[in-house]
């Protein structure tokens, strides 16, 4: 089999998306997950895995799902329900860990993880199992037919849990020839579509009005990033990441791979900036010179980077946000721009980009 059409590959996800016989949100989480993991897990070229486990899969699910078991204000401080009926039993877990590791409902998953990693583990399994058990297994069926054209697995819905516990399961997720790219390659307009349907889904499923939803689901979490801007702006000098302006008043943290792109609230993926300029980069990629000054703070300061991190007690994957800024600026078309300052754009420096990158340190160990 060769590479598959990027088109055709597209069209096949968006009738996943389409196709109404989930109860629950997890397809959602599936197809987001598994496009998160193959940026960051891509090899230094590039190229993003052919293998995934069940268990990357249900760290990542936890993560997408850690936001949305918050009370929600308009409906009347609930956790929007996400299964037809009841509360998916994924939330529920989570829920219920939240509640016993993580009371402060600001709390992040990071510090929550540490204060009990033993418990944590247990939830990875417990998620890992759902995920065995549900999506998995029906997330390419269209109707009655399976069409394994994203990955393959080596169990059905008809797996029990004794034999996901026993040691001979497989819990690898074989991606087809070239499908691991295609995501990669349509990450950029998947992840919002995604997001939109997931957005109407929970809509429907509680009664809402869709204002603000979004917002609730995926959105960055500004506030919560206060805490490392003073260190961080110390690591800069003082100065604004993107003009090198002194910082005099409000200074603000952006995530140097915009939001919208790639969820990344590592400390590797915040910079410092003047209020203006981060508003106007708002979530626009950076051009090389930028990319270059990341990759720059990321080789000089990487121990100063793991020491407030280690102070503010904030999450530091040095090599997961190298990877996905790898994989994603390796793969921009030719004739895309850039943000350089204010309202400037410039086309891809590539001869820049690719010396900025090479200097990466590849911090697998
Ligand atoms: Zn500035």
């Amino acid at each position: 089999m060769g590479e598959p059409n990027v088109i055709r590959f597209a069209e096949k996800v968006i009738l996943l998306l389409d196709q109404g016989e989930f109860t629950a949100t997890y397809k959602y989480a599936v197809l987001l997950g598994l496009m998160d993991l193959c940026l960051e897990r891509s090899e230094r070229d590039g190229s993003p895995p052919d293998v995934l486990t069940t268990d990357q899969l249900a760290r990542k699910a936890i993560e997408l799902y850690w936001r949305q078991s918050q009370r929600f204000a308009p409906l009347h401080d609930r956790i929007p329900l996400q299964n037809r009926r009841g509360q998916a039993e994924i939330l529920t877990l989570i829920t219920r860990f939240r509640e016993q590791h993580a009371p402060d409902p600001n709390s992040t998953l990071f510090r929550a993880k540490l204060h009990d990693p033993e418990r944590f583990e247990q939830l990875v399994r417990e998620v890992e199992w759902k995920l065995v058990e549900m999506p998995l297994p029906k997330l390419q069926r269209v109707g009655r037919e399976l069409d394994p054209f994203i990955y393959d697995i080596s169990w059905d819905d008809q797996i029990r849990r004794r034999m996901f516990k026993s040691r001979e399961f497989d819990n690898r997720i074989r991606f087809q020839p070239g499908a691991s790219r295609c995501l990669v390659a349509l990450a950029g307009v998947l992840r919002p579509l995604v997001h939109r349907h997931w957005a109407t889904r929970v809509t429907q499923l509680n009664s809402l009005q869709e204002s603000g939803l979004d917002e609730f689901l995926f959105g960055a979490d500004r506030s919560a990033l206060r805490p490392v801007c003073p260190p961080l702006l110390e690591l800069q000098g003082g100065r604004c990441f993107y003009c090198a302006g002194r910082i005099q008043a409000k200074p603000q943290v952006d995530h140097f791979l915009p939001w919208a792109r790639c969820p990344d609230d590592g400390l590797a993926n915040l910079v410092v900036a003047h209020d203006a300029c981060n508003r106007q980069k708002s979530d626009f990629l950076a051009d090389a010179g930028h990319v270059a000054s990341w990759v720059e703070r990321a080789v000089h300061h990487a121990q100063g980077l793991g020491e407030v991190a280690a102070n503010a007690c904030w999450p530091h994957d040095p090599q997961r946000t190298s990877s996905v800024v790898r994989s994603i600026y390796r793969r921009l078309p030719d004739d895309m721009r850039l943000w350089h300052l204010e309202q400037k754009f410039v086309p891809i420096d590539r001869a820049r980009l690719t010396a900025a990158l090479t200097l990466l340190p590849d911090l697998a160990s």
